[in-house]
C-alpha cells in the first residue's frame, strides 16, 4: 500500500499533481474538497451545511470531515493506496487519519508539501475562477482561504515533520518538472530502510 498526503495552500497545484500521481501509481484520489462539492451539488444534508463554510472560505468542522473520510476509506477497502488531497487540514484530522490507517494496518508513507508564494497562489486561483466559475475562487474568499491555511492548516506540517514524513517540494515551474520532483520524493520514501 502507498498512501500519500498531498499538502499545500489553496492554488498550490494539489489537484493537478494528484491526477498525475494516480496515473503513475494507480492510487485512489481522496479529495475532501471534491467530495464536499459533490455533496453540495446533490443538495444533501451535509452539502447544505458545508456550503456555508465553502462560501466564505472557512474550514468545514472536523467531525463532518472525518465521518466523510471514514466512509470513503470503507468504500475502497481493496485499493492499492490513496492520495489524500486537501486532507488533513487540522492536527485533529491528521490524528484521526493516523488512527484510521493504523486500524487498517497501514500508514501515511509521505507528506508532500507544495511550496508556492502567496502572489502566485492568488494569480492562479483568480485565473481558475474565471475559467471554471468556481464560486470560492473570488478575491476576498481566496484571501480568507490563504489566511485559514496559515492560521489552522500549516500546523499539520509539524505533525508529519515529527514522524520524518514531511517532504517540501517547490511548486513553481512546469507541471512536468514539479511532477518529476514529487516522483523523486515518492521513490525515496518507497525504498526499504537502510538501503543505499
Ligand atoms: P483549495 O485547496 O483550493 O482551497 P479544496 O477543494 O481542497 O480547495 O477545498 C475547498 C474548500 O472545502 C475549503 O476552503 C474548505 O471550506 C472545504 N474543505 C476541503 N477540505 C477540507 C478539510 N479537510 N477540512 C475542512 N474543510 C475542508
Amino acid at each position: 500500500m502507498l498512501n500519500i498526503v498531498l499538502f499545500g495552500p489553496p492554488g498550490s497545484g494539489k489537484g493537478t499533481q494528484s491526477e498525475k500521481l494516480i496515473e503513475k501509481y494507480g492510487l485512489i484520489h481522496l479529495s475532501t474538497g471534491d467530495i464536499l462539492r459533490e455533496e453540495i451539488a446533490k443538495l444533501t444534508h451535509l452539502g447544505k451545511k458545508a456550503k456555508e463554510y465553502l462560501d466564505c472560505g472557512e474550514l468545514v468542522p472536523d467531525k463532518d470531515i472525518v465521518n466523510m473520510v471514514a466512509n470513503q476509506l470503507d468504500k475502497e477497502k481493496s485499493s492499492s493506496g490513496f492520495i489524500f488531497d486537501g486532507f488533513p487540514r487540522t492536527c485533529a484530522q491528521a490524528k484521526f487519519l493516523r488512527n484510521m490507517l493504523t486500524e487498517r494496518e497501514t500508514r501515511v508513507d509521505i507528506m508532500i508539501a507544495l511550496q508556492v508564494k502567496e502572489e502566485e497562489l492568488i494569480k492562479r486561483l483568480l485565473k481558475r475562477g474565471k475559467e471554471t466559475g468556481r464560486p470560492d475562487d473570488e478575491l476576498s474568499i481566496i484571501r480568507n482561504r490563504i489566511e485559514v491555511y496559515e492560521r489552522q492548516t500549516s500546523a499539520v506540517i509539524g505533525f508529519y515533520k515529527k514522524m520524518h514524513k514531511y517532504a517540501p517540494v517547490n511548486g513553481l515551474g512546469t507541471i512536468e518538472k514539479i511532477f518529476e520532483n514529487i516522483v523523486d520524493v515518492v521513490e525515496k520514501a518507497l525504498l526499504p530502510p537502510f538501503s543505499v
